[in-house]
């Protein structure tokens, strides 16, 4: 697939309000400052189509993007600000569990894992919580560019040695950098293939 227009929709704090759901949907999630917005830049080549780097704490937003105007990209709140408060944390976890359990046009989760990183509880909770509701998801590691390719595999291997103990089989994984363009061609891909199911 090659992507041809990406094109911001809407922004919202309500599940009621979000946009028909009639195209497959894939959403991107991951802890505060893992990369998320970047990413979505490099996969649609817009730069600036997700707001970088957003103050923590700020108003929830579920986003939504339409790529090549057949399926939409979601950028949903990060999860883990350093300071938040106890009940901003709740609030998330009410409105993304709202959001995941309801919308039924979601094809996959995409976990964003910050690569630099040995496994955080965070991130193995949100995916077995992702388990619990039943979705299918992929782990993404983000900026792989910043260290070398046997730390990326190491933290990596970690990571899937967490999942294994209480998953029988792994995700699928993409390794990827926003900054040279790693995994790009394989995220794309492996959208396509589910679109085209
Ligand atoms: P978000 O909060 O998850 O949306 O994260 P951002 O996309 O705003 O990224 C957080 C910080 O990490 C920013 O300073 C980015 O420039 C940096 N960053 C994100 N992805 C990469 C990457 O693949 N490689 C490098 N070197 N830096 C990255």
């Amino acid at each position: 697939m090659i992507i041809k227009s990406a094109e911001f929709v809407c922004s919202n704090t309500q599940i009621s309000k979000l946009p028909e759901p009639t195209l497959p949907e894939y959403a991107f999630i991951g802890r505060s400052n893992v990369g998320k917005s970047s990413l979505i830049n490099m996969i649609t080549s817009v730069k600036g189509l997700a707001k970088t780097s957003q103050t923590p704490g700020k108003t929830q937003l579920i986003n939504h993007f339409i790529i090549n105007k057949n399926w939409f990209l979601v950028d949903l709140p990060g999860y883990g600000f350093a300071r938040v408060s106890k009940s901003l944390a709740e609030k998330w976890e009410k409105f993304i569990r709202q959001y995941l359990s309801k919308r039924e046009n979601l094809q996959c989760v995409m976990v964003l894992v910050d690569s630099r990183l040995e496994p955080q509880k965070l991130d193995l909770q949100f995916i077995d919580s992702l388990g619990e509701m039943g979705l299918p998801f992929v782990v993404v590691f983000t900026k792989s560019d910043k260290q070398s390719k046997g730390k990326t595999a190491t933290n990596v291997q970690l990571f899937k040695n967490e999942l294994l103990k209480n998953w029988e089989e792994l995700p699928d994984i993409f390794i990827t950098s926003s900054e040279d363009k790693t995994g790009r061609d394989e995220l794309i891909s492996f959208i396509d293939q589910i679109n085209q199911q």
